[in-house]
């Protein structure tokens, strides 16, 4: 069994920079992901990273990930399985496809991020990889001159509906509210955009289709009126959801389940540092994942250093 002592569970932009502050203090650390670059490896754009405007997600998660290659950060490519708390060390069950091993780690900085909440209609399931994504950069180039819905009203629903504006004839951007969470910035850009759609206080209530997406049924919030929109695909963006079962055994979650700690990644649980999308925080973004990334080391190197074994 191979032993560190700082396991940082995740290879996004919180994980990668642990990684990178951890070899910078040539601490011994194990980023463990199969894929390091992120969430932010999805996103179109990103113009709100200090110095680096108008870069495409997939460039920064991957000048992320060199960035700690170059450092000599450890990178492990598996999954994490599994976590349990033996005395004051953590015993993280991998898997990397193939087989599974076991790492013992003195800390964990818990950077897991978050999957996409689902909009949990009918023919979701059936279609997801049919005409069903939740990743408007992986998937836009199949609808050239298509029609397609965007559902959600933040910033990635309306990051997707732009970016799919520059290829689909037709975006519907479907709202169950009539004000966004999303920027100023991205709302005047949607509102400016020809052949973006608004279809507010409405929600969906199935997406058809036998094999592949046709049409997707409405409900207005307002009049309970419902309508059938023809459309070649769905982009699902109603938000995410905290990957923390792993550890709400014996960490302390909010009532939405996120990991509750400070700038510090201070949890419940001592020797285990919360980082990034994953922990309670206002803003949820590469920036602050980043610098969740670097005050986690410190707190884990202090922690480390005061504690014995
Ligand atoms: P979000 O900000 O949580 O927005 C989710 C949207 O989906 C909300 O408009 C919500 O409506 C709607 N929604 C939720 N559940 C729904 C349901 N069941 N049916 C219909 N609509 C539903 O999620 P996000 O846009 O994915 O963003 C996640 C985080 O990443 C945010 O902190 C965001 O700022 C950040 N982000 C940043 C950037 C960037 O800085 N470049 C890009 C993308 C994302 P209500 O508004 O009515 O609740």
């Amino acid at each position: 069994m191979e032993r560190t002592d700082i396991a940082i569970v995740g290879g996004g932009a919180a994980g990668l920079t642990a990684a990178i502050y951890a070899a910078r203090e040539r601490l011994a650390a194990v980023l463990i992901d199969d894929y390091p670059g992120g969430q932010i490896l999805q996103a179109a754009l990103v113009d709100n990273y200090p110095g680096l405007p108008e870069i495409s997600g997939e460039e920064l998660g991957e000048a992320f990930r060199q960035h700690a290659q170059d450092k000599g950060a450890v990178f492990l490519e598996s999954t994490v399985a599994h976590i349990k708390r033996e005395n004051d060390i953590f015993v993280l069950t991998l898997d990397d496809g193939v087989q599974t091993s076991e790492l013992r780690a003195r800390s964990v900085i818990y950077a897991a991020g978050c999957r996409h909440r689902l909009l949990g209609v009918e023919g979701e399931a059936r279609l997801t990889g049919h005409g069903v994504s939740y990743c408007a950069s992986c998937d836009a180039a199949f609808y050239p001159q298509k029609t397609v819905a965007v559902v959600g009203g933040g910033n990635t629903a309306l990051g997707d509906a732009l970016l799919l504006s520059r290829i689909a004839e037709t975006v519907y951007l479907i709202h169950r509210r009539d004000t966004f969470r999303a920027s100023a910035a991205l709302v005047e850009a949607v509102k400016q955009t020809d052949n973006i759609q608004l279809i507010l206080h409405t929600v969906p209530l199935e997406i058809c289709g036998e094999k592949a997406v046709t049409g997707i049924r409405l409900r207005n919030q307002n009049d309970q009126t419902q309508q059938l929109l023809q459309i070649d695909g769905v982009f699902a963006a109603v938000g995410m959801q905290p990957d923390t079962a792993m550890v709400s055994d014996f960490v302390r979650c909010d009532e939405t389940g996120y990991v509750i700690a400070g700038e510090d990644g201070i949890t419940s649980c001592p020797g285990l540092f919360a980082a990034g999308d994953i922990r309670t925080k206002q803003l949820r973004q590469v920036i602050t994942a980043a610098a969740d990334g670097a005050n986690c080391v410190r707190s884990a190197e202090h922690y480390l250093r005061t504690r014995k074994g």
